[in-house]
């Protein structure tokens, strides 16, 4: 790859260029106060980005998967009832990860394409009436199949059940790009990485934990020491790590929260919506549907697009990195070679968008799929012409 291209993987994505500077940095003293004054504003703006005033943020050299373990190890105990819902590779790998650990997760088999029950929750919360089940967890955005749930719905769940049980969310493809709100929902954890929304590299689980998650951290048995943010929390109150820090990835998400304040979280998330819309657009003309099999549950950060039966959906993805170096994502799970997805979210422009289209057009077309050259496009930029022009409209 050339490097040339914007990518159109969901996930790392396109990291701009003050935030590559700002990774970018000599060695420091990681425990003098210079890293302080890293440190403490990256934890205020994630605070800010996740819409929360009560929640603890830690910051762990990881990934989003770390920022599932952090979650489960620091609150539950073995044999402790988890619940949750299958609906893509995301949630299924999370619930994977609650049952290596031990835990015992009752979890309803969702089609893939469909958001969380959260009727079913709500009838499964109100039976357990001996509130044995301590934690529901909940996949935002299944970056999978192009999914998003509605977590308003899933805390509705459990306060019509009087259940009170913890709400996990993973919002890795949707926190920074898509509207979440941690407090008004009433999430007790929170779990993104650096390389989404964030648009740095991989490298950090970002973690938010509200206070009644963090009183469950006492009690919690599973074994911890990495993920401890007991450690962690010490550490910060000094300035520090109880390891050492990933300083230029801090420094960098301080750059992020920046820009995406700057920008707005309403902006950015209209934007990530106004793209989306786009592509989506543009699917319809080629043809072609979504994975996500109702309009609600349209993720503004990643499509999952189904191919024709018996077509393999890899091929486009290959094709396209071999052909006009750009990338894709391929099915994963249940859907792999039924989808390809694009990814759109962090660091993104409508053109930029158009030009992921023009080149998914080019290589179907090339693989002999039945798409008119320029269907997409055209539909994208009837998208973008108007929806930027009631923008225009709107702040005039
Ligand atoms: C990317 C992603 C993850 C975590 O992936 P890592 O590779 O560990 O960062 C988890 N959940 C969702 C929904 C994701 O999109």
């Amino acid at each position: 790859m050339t490097s040339q291209n914007p990518i159109f993987i969901p996930g790392p994505t396109n990291i701009p260029e003050e935030m590559r500077k700002a990774v970018d940095m000599p060695t420091i003293d990681h425990r003098s106060p210079v890293f302080g004054r890293m440190l403490h504003p990256a934890l205020e703006g994630v605070k800010k980005v996740l819409k929360t005033e009560t929640a603890q943020v830690f910051l762990f050299p990881s990934t989003g998967t770390g920022g599932w373990e952090t979650a489960i190890t620091n609150t539950l105990s073995p044999g402790d009832k988890v619940l949750a819902a299958r609906n893509g590779m995301f949630s299924h790998r999370w619930i994977d990860m609650c049952q290596r650990h031990g835990l015992d997760v009752t979890f309803v088999e969702t089609p893939w394409g469909e958001g969380i029950p959260a009727d079913r929750f709500e009838e499964i919360l109100t039976a357990d009436k001996g509130h044995e089940i301590r934690v529901v967890l909940a996949t935002h955005n299944e970056t999978a199949t192009g999914v998003k749930s509605d977590i308003a719905a899933v805390r509705r769940a459990l306060d019509a059940a009087r259940h009170p049980a913890l709400l996990f969310v993973d919002g890795v493809s949707s926190i920074g790009s898509m509207d979440f709100r941690m407090d008004e929902w009433g999430v007790d954890i929170a779990v993104t990485g650096s390389q989404k929304g964030f648009m740095l590299p991989p490298g950090l689980a970002i973690v938010g934990f509200s206070p009644k998650a963090i009183e469950a951290v006492e009690t919690a048995r599973l074994p911890r020491t990495f993920f401890d943010i007991r450690d962690m929390a010490t550490g910060y109150a000094r300035n520090g790590y109880p390891y050492t820090p990933p300083v230029g990835l801090i420094n960098g998400l301080n750059a992020s929260c920046e820009r995406l304040l700057a920008e707005g979280l309403e902006n950015v998330f209209a934007r990530h919506r106004r793209i989306a819309g786009g592509v989506r657009a543009a699917v319809e003309a080629w043809g072609l549907k979504l994975c996500a099999v109702r309009p609600e549950l349209y993720s503004d950060s990643v499509s999952a697009i189904r191919v024709p039966e018996g077509f393999d959906a890899n091929l486009i993805v290959s094709h396209a990195l071999e052909t006009y170096d750009m990338a894709f994502g391929t099915g994963l799970g249940q859907v792999a070679g039924k989808v390809f997805r694009i990814g759109h979210l962090g660091s993104l422009t409508d053109a930029m968008a158009l030009a992921g289209i023009a080149t998914a057009e080019m290589v179907m077309a090339d693989l002999g799929l039945p798409i008119r050259l320029g269907s997409g496009v055209a539909a994208a930029q009837e998208h973008y012409r108007q929806t930027t022009a009631t923008a225009q409209k709107k702040a005039a």
